[in-house]
């Protein structure tokens, strides 16, 4: 967990491909992939630019990204069939 952000990813609401599409997205390389399993890199999370191509590209309730600081969060938001 980063000390500023912190961002969950359900890995239920995402399709193959979209597990892949995340993992290339991230411009600092948050999401990563052990076993075929998605998860993030705790170190790498403070780096979050908050770009939102991650929300922008994931369906709902499948990226949450949690702001220490000020108790916002953005979730993710594409309507993929
Ligand atoms: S908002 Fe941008 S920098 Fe942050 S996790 Fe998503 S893709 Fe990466």
């Amino acid at each position: 967990m980063g000390m500023f952000i912190h961002i969950d990813v359900d890995q239920t609401k995402l399709t193959s491909s979209q597990t892949k599409s995340l993992i290339n997205i991230c411009p600092v390389d948050i999401f990563i992939l052990d076993n075929n399993i998605i998860g993030t890199d705790s170190n790498q999370e403070d780096e979050c630019t908050l770009c939102e191509l991650c929300l922008d590209n994931s369906p709902k309730g499948a990226v949450a990204i949690n702001k220490s600081y000020s108790d916002e969060q953005l979730t993710s938001h594409a309507n993929h069939k």
